[in-house]
Formats: structure tokens, sequence, C-alpha cells
């Protein structure tokens, strides 16, 4: 028996079994963890999280753009 890492839950088998798609390891999470968990990595992956993490220094940024 095994329970969900993040609300202590009892997992059924199927959770149990299912592999973390980001890391390749058992997810240890219920469904709803789960679901909750992979709307955290979307946001995260999403094009404008991208590209904010690219800019360092917004205004440095802004400054090479006038420079080309
Ligand atoms: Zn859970």
């Amino acid at each position: 028996m095994s329970r969900c890492k993040a609300c202590d839950v009892i997992m059924n088998e199927f959770e149990m079994r299912r592999i973390d798609r980001a890391t390749g390891e058992y997810s240890e999470l219920c469904s709803d963890c789960l679901s909750a968990s992979n709307e955290a990595t979307r946001d995260i992956d999403s094009p404008m999280h991208t590209i904010l993490d690219d800019i360092v220094n917004p205004f440095e940024f802004l400054a090479d753009m006038e420079e080309q």
C-alpha cells in the first residue's frame, strides 16, 4: 500500500504504477495531485515564462534592441 506523497491519500494500483513523464520515475501522486502538478508544470513551460526566463535584465534587453 502506498500513499500520495503530497496529500497522503491511499493510492489505487493505477496511481501507484503511474510514471511521471517529466522524471521517468513513479510519480507517487494521486490523480488529484498529479493533475494539479501537471497544470503547474504546463504554466512554467508556457512560452511567456520561457521568454521571461531568457531576459535576465529587461532594461539591458531593450537597450540591445535599440542598438541594432
Ligand atoms: Zn494526492
